[in-house]
């Protein structure tokens, strides 16, 4: 679902590179890890699956990075939102609207949907994510985990095929955080979402993981593989 092809970034006015050599395909339906040291370049390669790098960031990109076949280097994040929902750390930064509901509906409004269809899949996802008692409350009167909830029903609404999440429990406690992780491992089992999520509490998530990504710094190579390998020689 996910292919890097010897991708590598480095950023203007940087000696070193932010990401070396990754090359390696994260399949279709998966929840996959992604863990390394502060500054080891997990946001940057997440920026490259949702184009913000180099198209907002800057800096040069070599290789390439298709999702679903499509090269994020050609697609700017816009022309990638069907596809690719992304997340961060803080969603209130983020949020566009007041309202649980509202926030649902923003996501779809530049995708031309017919009202019908946009209030259907509003339902849908409020359901999925368990949000139904919430719909017309104030998102800021929301607690973390549930303004999160929101966050990532805002991004499914468009359904797409890949969610991108950076770091999206580090301002959570562990009851919340075990709220996050347990939609989006129902997005990954019932719809075949896949999911690429960066953590730094590998503790929190690995139980999740179908896969672990490792992106170790110090110019040392990515590594892929099954948590209970990765673990074994993960410096995290
Ligand atoms: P992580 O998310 O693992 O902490 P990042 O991808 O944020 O790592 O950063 C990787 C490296 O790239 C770091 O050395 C960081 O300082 C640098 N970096 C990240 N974003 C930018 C940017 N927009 N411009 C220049 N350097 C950046
Ligand atoms: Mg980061």
């Amino acid at each position: 679902m996910i292919t890097f092809d010897r991708v590598s970034v480095r950023y203007a006015d940087s000696a070193g590179f932010a990401l070396h050599g990754v090359d390696l395909t994260v399949p279709e339906g998966e929840l996959c890890l992604l863990v390394g040291p502060s500054g080891s370049g997990k946001s940057t390669l997440l920026g490259t699956v949702s184009g913000l790098v180099p198209h907002f960031t800057g800096g040069e990109l070599t290789g390439r990075v298709t999702v679903d076949g499509r090269d994020t280097r050609d697609h700017r994040p816009r022309e990638l939102a069907d596809l690719v929902g992304t997340v961060g750390q803080d969603p209130i930064a983020h949020f566009v609207t007041d309202t649980v509901e509202d926030e649902l509906a923003y996501g779809m409004e530049s995708l031309g949907l017919a009202p019908a269809v946009m209030r259907r899949r509003v339902e849908e996802t409020l359901d999925l994510l368990g949000l139904a008692e919430l719909r017309g409350r104030a998102l800021r009167s929301l607690s973390g985990g549930q303004q999160q909830r929101v966050a990532i029903g805002s991004v499914l609404t468009v359904h797409p095929k890949v969610l991108v999440l950076d770091e999206p429990t580090s301002a959570l406690d562990p009851g919340a955080a075990e709220e996050v992780l347990a939609v989006l491992q129902r997005l990954v089992h019932d719809l075949g979402t896949t999911v690429l999520l960066a953590e730094h509490r590998l503790e929190r998530v690995v139980q999740y993981a179908d896969q672990v990504l490792l992106l170790p710094g110090r110019g040392e190579p990515p590594v892929l593989g099954e948590p209970a390998e990765i673990m074994t020689h993960s410096p995290v």
